[in-house]
């Protein structure tokens, strides 16, 4: 239900644009597009809205070719074999998956000036990718998804509670993100269910106040998994690499990527090399991101060979600047799994008919992909909503 309300000021007319709905999540990454899929096929109206352009939050591939569909991942890329919601999620969305490369020796980059060192066979863990990039996935649940209920360029700044249920304000942003012209501004809701990280709900206004006491001061702490990250991505015709018997994995004492490995968009195309850099989100603002990008480079030059030196294309993404993702606390500490233990405060949030989902409420698998599937699953099993 939408209506507009016109108010009058000295000499100027606004128009704000309210609508009511049973159900708002704050957030479009996977755990918020994930409750909402929930929330859909058990026939619950809902809104979603989101602040940035675009649907995924810390999920993005970047276009290999352009008619190939998603491509490299700038942010996440692996899943694990014991992480069954993420292997159910893509069964059920009839995405494919494929193992991660890593047959063929691993490379050591040392210090010193010293040769790089070739280690015999692959290594690390088993692990899953899914087909065409990890947006895929984003791709698929927003195609099952009413597009009538899904906002982005939506960012909610203010939230308040009152007899008649949740008030959200949404839209204007301090951040460059117009609204799209048909979001709403105001949204009046009987359930609120929160998916961005904690620290960035902790900065809507109002929202503090809202909570029960001690939860506050819980959120602010909670860290935002790999939201401090930065990857470097290369595309390359040919896996030059594994031509040479190499996994694509290389570890570095010399940077400024610290951890490379095989990137390619599905297991035989979109051929690609990523690096994790290992220089501090701190440090880096104060560089171009044209010097760090230049410098990952020639770090793969000097690791895989001259072949490195002209990929077809290459992206540097640094997650420390989404302004929508990190807090400044995620700049400043050292990485760590959030670990955010909400049970003590579930029944009172339950009385106010407030959920939180998203990576960091997760009570396992806290900061994983597989963890925002299970704080969704969570809201599922716990929700009067779903009784
Ligand atoms: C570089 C990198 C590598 C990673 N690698 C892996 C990996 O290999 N495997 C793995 O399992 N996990 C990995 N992760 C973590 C994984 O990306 C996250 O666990 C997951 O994407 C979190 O999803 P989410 O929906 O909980 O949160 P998010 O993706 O952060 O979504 C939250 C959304 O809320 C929005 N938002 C924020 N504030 C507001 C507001 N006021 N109003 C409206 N919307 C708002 C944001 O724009 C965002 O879209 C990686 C992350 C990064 C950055």
């Amino acid at each position: 239900m939408s209506a507009h309300y016109h108010l009058q000021t000295k000499g100027t007319s606004i128009t704000t644009t309210t609508q009511d709905t049973h159900v708002l999540i704050v957030g479009g990454g996977l755990a918020g597009l994930a409750a909402a899929l929930e929330l859909e096929q058990a026939g619950i109206p809902y809104l979603l809205l989101e602040a940035q352009a675009r649907f995924g939050g810390r999920i993005l591939s970047q276009p290999v070719a352009a008619d190939a569909g998603f491509g490299v991942d700038l942010g996440p890329t692996w899943f694990w074999p014991h992480q069954q919601r993420m292997q159910r999620l893509c069964s059920q969305l009839g995405l494919r998956i494929f193992t991660q490369h890593i047959a063929g020796d691993v490379l050591y980059q040392q210090s010193g000036g010293r040769p790089v060192q070739r280690n015999g066979a692959g290594q690390g863990m088993l692990s899953y990718r899914v087909e065409g990039g990890t947006q895929s996935l984003i791709a698929a649940l927003v195609a099952r998804l009413d597009p009538a209920r899904l906002h982005h360029g939506c960012a909610i700044v203010r939230i308040t509670h009152g007899n008649e249920g949740w008030c959200v304000t949404a839209g204007a942003t301090t951040h460059e993100t117009p609204a799209a012209a048909d979001a709403p501004q105001l949204v009046r809701a009987r359930h609120l269910v929160l998916a961005a990280p904690p620290r960035k709900l902790m900065q809507i206004a109002g929202l503090s106040q809202c909570l029960p006491t001690g939860l506050p001061a819980a959120l602010t702490a909670t860290p935002t998994w790999m939201a401090a990250q930065a990857k470097f991505v290369a595309v390359y015709p040919t896996p030059f690499w594994r031509q040479d018997g190499l996994s694509g994995q290389a570890f570095s004492r010399v940077g400024p990527m610290v951890e490379i490995h095989d990137a390619s968009a599905t297991a035989d195309s979109g051929f690609a090399l990523f690096g994790f850099i290992g220089v501090p989100a701190g440090v880096r603002i104060r560089h171009t991101a044209g010097v760090l990008h230049e410098a990952c480079l020639n770090q793969l030059v000097s690791v895989f060979g001259a072949r490195a030196a002209t990929p077809d294309v290459s992206y540097l993404k640094d997650w420390a600047r989404e302004a929508w993702i990190v807090s400044d606390n995620d700049v400043d500490e050292s990485p760590m799994h959030p670990e955010l233990d909400l049970s003590a405060w579930l029944p009172q949030l339950h009385r106010m008919k407030m959920h939180f989902v998203g990576s960091e409420i997760a009570a396992e698998e806290g900061g994983y992909l597989e963890g925002a599937l299970g704080s969704v699953e969570s809201f599922k099993r716990t929700s009067e909503l779903f009784a």
